[in-house]
């Protein structure tokens, strides 16, 4: 049996309808900034309980545009977790502030009760991740971030629907980024990512933030950029977020599933904690395993792909270097490097890959 890890072909396995719809776009010749990207903006609003949302070119801009609309500039700090995707941190790094890390959890989420020590008088933003899908506890990161000042960019790239005691994420911080990358839960056929907020001012900043400053064809108010979600592929996002709720009721029932078999194999196997309130959505399925390394070319070599997210924290990487990070500065995140697995988890799983998929990691623990 093949689980495969990208679900693209099936997904897509009839093109039709949606290229109906491109070709509209196309016979209108509206390719930027058209309606279909409004319509996704509203709806992608309306999904995240924010009274706006900004399409923008990819989720790394989602996060940049953010940073760039609170005025973050050289000279500030932004915190945010080393073991997340390279984009939260280079979007950071594109807006001149410098990441500044702090270790993450046993659900591999920003460690809440380090970020204090890492406050200076620089720091200007937290950039909390909603990583796999998992919810971080925003309740308490706004306490810390309302004690200190600070703003908080929720990077919601890989947690589209995942909630707090059913507050969406996205909808908590000054802003929240997400990617439409063709791999992530709401999905478009190239790169293209959204941001929400709740405040005009950041609204009507990130308008201006990703069409070049323009406040109409003839004035330009700031220098701005080019990054605005594409007609044609706001067109697309419209056909998927309508399976918003299908994709992610079977993304957790396929991984309750998972849940379940592996509370049995405690000795091999730690399930991250499931904390009551949160509504996880699984972009990711992260489990710490005894012996990563084997178990992985196992499952590999029975068809099975799962992967690492990912092996190498960024603090340790050769692009990390000049922010002066060393090895054991992140125990937990370097520890969870050496012992993390990503099982295959999404939608396009049937119930049955599912459970060989578990049936062969009982099988390598010889359970
Ligand atoms: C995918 C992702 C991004 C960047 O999104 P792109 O659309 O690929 O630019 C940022 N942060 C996290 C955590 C991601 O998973």
């Amino acid at each position: 049996m093949k689980v495969k890890f990208s679900y693209l072909s099936e997904q897509f396995s009839n093109p039709d309808p949606i290229l109906k719809k491109i070709k509209k776009v196309v016979k209108t010749g509206n390719f930027t900034l058209g309606p279909e990207v409004k319509a996704l903006e509203s709806q992608f609003a309306k999904a995240c309980g924010t009274s706006y949302a900004v399409g923008v070119n990819s989720g790394t801009d989602a996060l940049f545009l953010s940073l760039k609309s609170l005025g973050i500039a050289p000279g500030d700090e932004v915190i945010t977790m080393p073991n997340t995707f390279i984009a939260t941190v280079g979007a950071i790094v594109a807006s001149g502030a410098k990441p500044v890390f702090v270790d993450c959890d046993n659900e591999y989420l920003i460690d809440i009760d380090k970020i204090e020590t890492a406050i200076t008088s620089k720091t200007k933003a937290i950039m909390p991740v909603h990583y796999a899908g998992h919810p971080v506890d925003m309740i308490k990161i706004l306490k810390i971030a309302k004690r200190h000042n600070l703003y908080v960019v929720e990077d919601a790239c890989q947690a589209i629907s995942a909630a707090i005691d059913g507050k969406v994420t996205g909808s908590f911080g000054i802003t929240g980024g997400f990617s439409l990358h063709p791999l992530k839960n709401i999905n478009v056929w190239s790169d293209g990512g959204i941001i929400t907020t709740n405040s005009k001012e950041t609204y009507e900043k990130l308008l201006l933030l990703r069409n070049h400053g323009m406040k109409n064809r003839d004035e330009y108010s700031i220098f701005g950029y080019n990054s605005r979600l594409d007609s044609v592929q706001a067109a697309v996002g419209l056909s998927l977020i309508k399976d918003l709720k299908k994709i992610t009721d079977k993304r957790i029932e396929n991984a309750s599933l998972y849940d379940r078999a592996f509370s049995e194999l405690k000795e091999f196997i730690t399930v991250p904690p499931r904390r009551k309130n949160a509504k996880y959505v699984f972009h990711l399925y992260i489990i710490q395993v005894k012996n990563r390394d084997q178990l992985l070319s196992f499952l590999n070599s029975q068809g099975i792909e799962a992967k690492v997210h990912y092996p190498i924290p960024l603090h340790l990487q050769e692009c990390s270097k000049s922010l002066g990070y060393k090895p054991g500065d992140f125990p937990i995140a370097e520890r969870q490097a050496k012992n993390i697995i990503t099982l295959p988890v999404h939608q396009h799983l049937s119930k049955k890959q599912i459970l060989y998929t578990i049936q062969q990691v009982k099988k390598f623990y010889k359970k």
